[in-house]
C-alpha cells in the first residue's frame, strides 16, 4: 500500500518519525510520498527519503505557502531539481487555492509560482503533485496550457465530470479522507463513476483526519482505512484495489 501525499516532515510526526513509520508499515504501508511546501523545508523532506526506505520526496512550493517564497524561489527549485537524489520522484507540491488567495494580487503570485512548476515538471521529466482548493476550473485551464505533463490532483473532491476533465488533461486523481464522510456524496459518487486507473490513494496526513478521527492528527497508517472505503465505492476486493493503486502510484512517479 502507497500513502501517495504524506506531510510527514511536519508535527507530530517529526517528534518520533521512526515510531509513525513503523505504525504504518504495520498495517501494510510499504511506501510513501512526501511532498514539501516551501524552500525551508526541502532538506528536511530529503533528509527523510535518506533515512528510510520507501520513503521519496517531491521538491516544490505550495500555493498556501506563497508568503515564504520569494523571487529566487523557482531558481532554487530548478537548482535543486538539476543535483536531486533518485528518491526525488516527483515536483510539488504546487497548485492553485482560491479559499488563501483572497486579492487578484495573491492569486497572480499562485498563478506565476503554478505555471513556473508546470514547466519544470516538463523541463525535468517529473510528475507534478497538484492541490487545488475553490479553484477547479482555474487550474483545468492552466494545466491544458501544458500538454504532455503529468501527474495527480491531490485530495480529489470534486464531480464525476470535473474528475474526468482532469483525468483527460493527463492527471491522476488522489483519494484521501474526503470519501469516509457520508456527507461528501457529491465525492463519493464520483469517485463510483471515475476509472480505478487514474485513481491513487493518500492520507495528506497531519491533516484531513477521517470520519470518526476528527481532531486528532491524521496519519500515514490510516490509508489503508481510505482503501476500505474505496473498496466499498468501487465494490472491489482489496487485493486487487491495492494491486491497481500501487500500480498507478509505481508508473506516475516511476517506483521500482
Ligand atoms: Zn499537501
Amino acid at each position: 500500500m502507497i500513502d501517495t501525499h504524506c506531510h510527514f516532515d511536519f508535527p507530530p510526526f517529526n517528534q518520533a518519525p521512526a515510531q509513525y513509520w513503523q505504525a504504518a508499515r504495520e498495517v501494510g504501508v510499504t511506501r510513501m510520498i512526501v511532498p514539501s511546501v516551501s524552500e525551508q523545508n526541502w532538506q528536511a523532506v530529503l533528509a527523510l527519503t535518506e533515512r528510510f526506505a520507501g520513503i521519496y520526496a517531491g521538491l516544490g512550493l505550495h500555493p498556501c505557502f506563497v508568503d515564504t517564497h520569494t523571487d529566487s524561489s523557482l531558481a532554487a527549485l530548478e537548482d535543486a531539481l538539476v543535483s536531486r537524489p533518485l528518491s526525488c520522484v516527483a515536483v510539488g507540491e504546487a497548485g492553485l487555492d482560491y479559499f488563501v488567495a483572497n486579492t487578484a494580487e495573491m492569486k497572480q503570485r499562485q498563478h506565476a509560482l503554478l505555471e513556473g512548476q508546470l514547466w519544470l515538471a516538463r523541463r525535468y521529466d517529473l510528475p507534478i503533485i497538484l492541490h487545488s482548493r475553490q479553484s477547479h476550473n482555474q487550474l483545468l485551464r492552466v494545466i491544458k496550457a501544458y500538454p504532455g505533463i503529468r501527474g495527480v490532483l491531490h485530495a480529489f473532491s470534486g464531480s464525476a465530470q470535473q474528475g474526468k476533465q482532469f483525468i483527460d488533461a493527463g492527471l491522476m486523481l488522489g483519494v484521501g479522507g474526503t470519501i469516509t464522510y457520508s456527507r461528501a456524496n457529491k465525492t463519493r459518487q464520483a469517485i463510483q463513476h471515475l476509472p480505478l486507473s487514474h485513481l491513487l490513494l493518500e492520507t495528506d496526513a497531519p491533516d484531513m483526519p477521517l470520519a470518526g478521527f476528527q481532531g486528532k492528527a491524521n496519519t500515514p497508517a490510516q490509508v489503508s482505512r481510505v482503501a476500505d472505503v474505496l473498496c466499498e465505492l468501487k465494490d472491489c476486493d482489496k487485493d486487487r484495489l491495492l494491486t491497481e493503486t500501487s500500480g498507478n502510484a509505481e508508473r506516475l512517479f516511476s517506483l521500482k
